[in-house]
């Protein structure tokens, strides 16, 4: 048959490993089939740091044969997650490169020449089993012990007996002859097994349908693209010697692999899209503000190690130390307080002015008009806020009453600090702060101490009262802060209001 026309696999080119171009290529290969998960963001950047460590290429390939349940919208979400997190891919996804195309369903015509080649070798075979038949040769196995479900039957069927169930309307798959010698997997991270081949059936490589099979479409592209380390999660495992045997097969050089532990809950579960919803998408993490550099700390934490004492990394320091020889062999857990620490410290780290651009997305989505409100004020907020932000979104309910008056005053603040007094205490500090002048932080918080010790109250009972009837909450920023931000007239307006309210 025509070699195909897009991305032609010539044997020679084939025959030259990446390994022998000297460059590190390695891949992230996402199925676009929901948000991206904080698995594969983990192996995304394990891929990418290990790139950038040795300054080799990073590859976004889409795999995507799975059409039924693939969809644009996620292949969007997956590509502007990565983009958030800061892993810009060399070559793939919408950027393309010398191996385009990197979207598998427009590959299908490479597939389609291997496994002619497959076939042509004898290394392949059509099987006409129909699905009633593989469950009784699976029952079958299973009753007899074996560890293959398949016993490779139509490996032996004669031109009359293809010709046969052809006429009776069977779409035949095709399967990959496995081998009889163990076949060797050696990984970086798990170290090097041999796997016995009764453990292995002879793969489907192309569905009844004409769609190909993740393990053949993997592989050859993971060689195709010179792909020279594949780094993904041990849920993948079990198809490596697979695809080895694939490659083995078509004469292809196989990739070095890298498989890099689960991540796992607290109670030690997998993490996963099924038990854990959309705590597993990266995306949510985005939308409740967690800040990219301690999402990034986070995830590089989950199965690597540079010693057992540094927590904080920067990116760049990630680059630095990142080896596959620091990532352990065992699960590691998904602990939510450990970023919410990281988060906070990054949001910390960050200057005044660049702490207001990353919470004023996240005011205007509760639909508060930053626009109208004036730079200064809006740093000012954000200021007295201070260190109180463990994500993004924690703004809006910390600040609203800097846009609003409250709507309400919390029951069990008011319950607390609204005593017989209270009344007389805001109508006294409405005339004080009336008086005031200049309305400042100085001036302000002398003529408060003044009022408490002529009345002899006590200085928190006064405050929390006015933080009340200010704010409605208890907590927040120092009063001062609130008091200078809101400024004269909407303190009196907010302290007449509150008289009323005890009234
Ligand atoms: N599409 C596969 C996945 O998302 C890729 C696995 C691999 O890296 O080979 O799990």
């Amino acid at each position: 048959m025509n070699p195909p026309p897009v991305g032609e696999p010539s044997r020679s080119r084939l025959g030259e490993t990446s390994r022998a171009r000297h460059q590190i290529r390695v891949r992230m290969a996402p199925s676009p089939t929901g948000f991206l998960h904080i698995g594969s963001a983990r192996t995304a950047l394990f891929n990418w740091l290990f790139a950038r460590h040795h300054n080799g290429a990073f590859i976004l390939r889409i795999d995507d044969t799975d059409a039924a349940r693939s969809t644009d919208a996620s292949m969007r979400e997956i590509y502007e997650s990565l983009q958030w997190l800061g892993l810009e891919w060399d070559e793939g996804g919408e950027k393309g490169g010398p191996h385009a195309p990197y979207v598998q369903s427009e590959r299908r015509d490479i597939y389609e020449w291997h496994v002619q080649r497959l076939l042509a070798s004898g290394n392949a075979y059509h099987c006409y089993c129909t699905p009633e038949e593989l469950d009784a040769i699976r029952a079958q196995s299973r009753a007899e012990k074996q560890n293959r479900a398949y016993d490779g039957r139509c490996r032996h069927l004669t031109q009359a007996d293809k010709e046969r169930f052809a006429a009776e309307g069977r779409k035949p798959t095709v399967r990959i002859k496995m081998p009889d010698a163990p076949i060797r997997v050696a990984d970086i991270v798990l170290g090097t097994r041999d796997i016995s081949p009764d453990t292995l059936e002879d793969e489907v490589i192309v569905r009844s349908n004409g769609m190909p099979s993740y393990n053949l479409t993997s592989i050859i592209d993971d060689v195709e693209m010179q792909i020279t380390h594949v780094i993904r999660g041990t849920e993948h495992l079990n198809n490596t010697p697979k695809q080895i045997a694939i490659a083995n097969a078509l004469g292809l050089n196989v990739p070095q692999f890298a498989h890099i532990p689960l991540v796992l809950d607290n109670t030690g579960r997998k993490l996963s899209k099924r038990h854990h919803g959309t705590l597993v998408a990266v995306s949510r993490y985005r939308e409740e503000g967690y800040l990219p550099a301690a999402m990034l700390n986070f995830v590089a934490r989950l199965g690597w190690a540079f010693d057992d004492k540094q927590e904080i990394f920067s990116v760049e320091e990630l680059i630095e130390k990142f080896e596959l020889a620091r990532v352990g062999k065992s699960g590691s857990v998904f602990d939510i307080k450990k970023l919410d620490w990281l988060n906070t410290h990054y949001i910390g780290k960050l200057d005044v002015a660049a702490r207001t651009d990353a919470v004023i997305p996240f005011w205007e989505k509760e639909g508060i008009d930053v626009v109208a409100e004036p730079r200064e004020r809006l740093e000012s907020i954000v200021t007295a806020v201070g260190e109180r932000l463990t994500k993004l979104q924690d703004i809006v309910p910390q600040t609203r009453y800097f846009f609003a008056a409250p709507t309400e005053y919390e029951p069990k603040a008011v319950k607390k600090w609204w005593k017989k007094d209270a009344r007389d205490i805001l109508t006294a500090l409405g005339a004080v702060l009336e008086a005031v002048e200049p309305f400042e932080l100085e001036t302000v918080e002398s003529a408060m101490w003044q009022y408490t010790e002529e009345r002899n109250i006590k200085r928190v009972a006064a405050m929390q009262t006015l933080r009340i009837a200010l704010t409605g909450t208890s907590f927040g920023p120092s009063l001062f802060d609130i008091l200078v931000l809101l400024g004269r007239d909407e303190v009196l307006a907010r302290i007449q209001r509150a008289i009323q309210f005890v009234k």
